[in-house]
């Protein structure tokens, strides 16, 4: 293990390799699989050896569960308290700050698909992760992997899915569909109706309880279901907004909040209609109809494209509606609750954002 980055090879994602089953060893969590990694990455470099800069989930430390071998827990302790380790809530953010100022691989068979949007040099990135393949004789050995690049809407589930892990809440997923509320009347989950902002619940214990509280979240009753859609120019976001349930949502050059007005200028503003584009929430059901006079190209997910012309279609996670070659609206890969989305909050580095969801 190097504690400075100055000296190691390679980055470790600590928390992935050691619990990596396909790595031998035994139970959850067993060093002996970091061992047989560093090996893997001397015979890569083809030196007499190679340091690795670790970084741990705190979880790695603190859960009782993970080594079956309680010396190991005590050596992994010791390495973190020497400093030969670092440890953070989750690993990824510090892992990806470390590897973006130093260029080092990590060791992981994470993708961090989560991560794309904050750290766009992983998309494409073609020596970035290294990670580890068993063959049949158990021997472990490190392969540079290519991240393909990922559509909009497939980052998106992914940091739905990444949030929702951090919560507890992959197996809860229908308690999204409900307001939550804390009991304590400062927090700010008291009134999950109010506000831009909802801020999840955590499973703890079988339990849905406060993050910041550890009360246990009271049923407001159902959420009512609600699509988010993006704004999209030039394949960037620059706007979110919500339709809900039986109120449908025009987007154009008329006022609302999908005024189309502060992305157009003098060339684009011609192709788009004051009312262009309705789309419409009936059950799980997003529609989008054109009531254009130029007309909307429909994008499907699988590349075909259909006039819309003055027509209702059904409007999918993946398909884009492009009002113009540089202007499109697409939805949300979200699916929870009712496709919020995450607001992204800057955070230092060893700190990450609260899991903030907004309307
Ligand atoms: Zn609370």
């Amino acid at each position: 293990m190097a504690s400075d980055p100055n000296e190691a090879d390679a980055l470790l994602d600590l928390s992935n390799i050691v619990r990596d089953d396909r790595l031998g060893g035994r139970g959850p969590a067993d060093l002996i699989r970091v061992e047989r990694v560093g090996e893997a990455l001397t015979s890569l470099y083809g030196a007499e050896r190679a340091l690795m800069l670790a970084v741990a989930d705190d979880s790695l430390l603190t859960r009782k569960d993970l080594f079956l071998l309680p010396q190991q827990r005590r050596t992994l302790r010791g390495w973190a308290e020497s400093g030969l380790i670092l440890t953070a809530g989750k690993a990824d953010v510090p892992l990806l700050r470390i590897a973006e100022a130093t260029g080092l691989p990590i060791i992981t068979r994470d993708r961090f698909s989560g991560h794309r949007r904050e750290f766009t040099w992983l998309n494409g990135s073609d020596d970035a992760i290294l990670e580890p393949r068993t063959d049949r004789y158990g021997e472990v050995s490190l392969h540079h992997v290519t991240l393909h690049t990922k559509d909009e809407w497939q980052i998106s589930v992914s940091e739905e899915n990444d949030l929702l892990v951090q919560q507890g809440l992959t197996e809860r997923a229908e308690a999204l569909d409900r307001f939550w509320s804390c009991p304590e009347p400062r927090c700010p989950r008291h009134d999950p109706a109010k506000g831009p902002f909802v801020l999840l619940p955590r499973v703890r214990g079988g339990r849905l309880v406060c993050d910041q509280h550890g009360l246990d979240m009271v049923d407001l009753g159902p959420r009512p279901r609600i699509a988010q859609l993006k704004i999209m120019r030039d394949g960037r976001e620059v706007r979110r907004f919500p339709v809900a349930e039986g109120t449908p949502v025009t987007a154009g050059r008329s006022p609302g909040p999908a005024d189309l007005t502060p992305f157009l200028d003098d060339t684009t503003r011609r192709g788009v209609s004051r009312t262009h584009l309705r789309f419409d929430l009936d059950g799980p059901q997003l529609t989008v109809t054109d009531l254009s006079r130029n007309g909307t190209t429909l994008i499907r997910r699988d590349g075909t494209m259909h006039d819309l012309c003055g027509g209702t279609r059904p409007f999918s996670v993946g398909d884009r509606a492009r009002i113009h070659p540089t202007l499109e609206i697409i939805r949300s890969g979200r699916r929870y609750p009712a496709e919020l989305a995450i607001e992204r909050v800057s955070a230092p580095p060893d700190e990450p954002p609260p899991p903030t969801v907004s309307f």
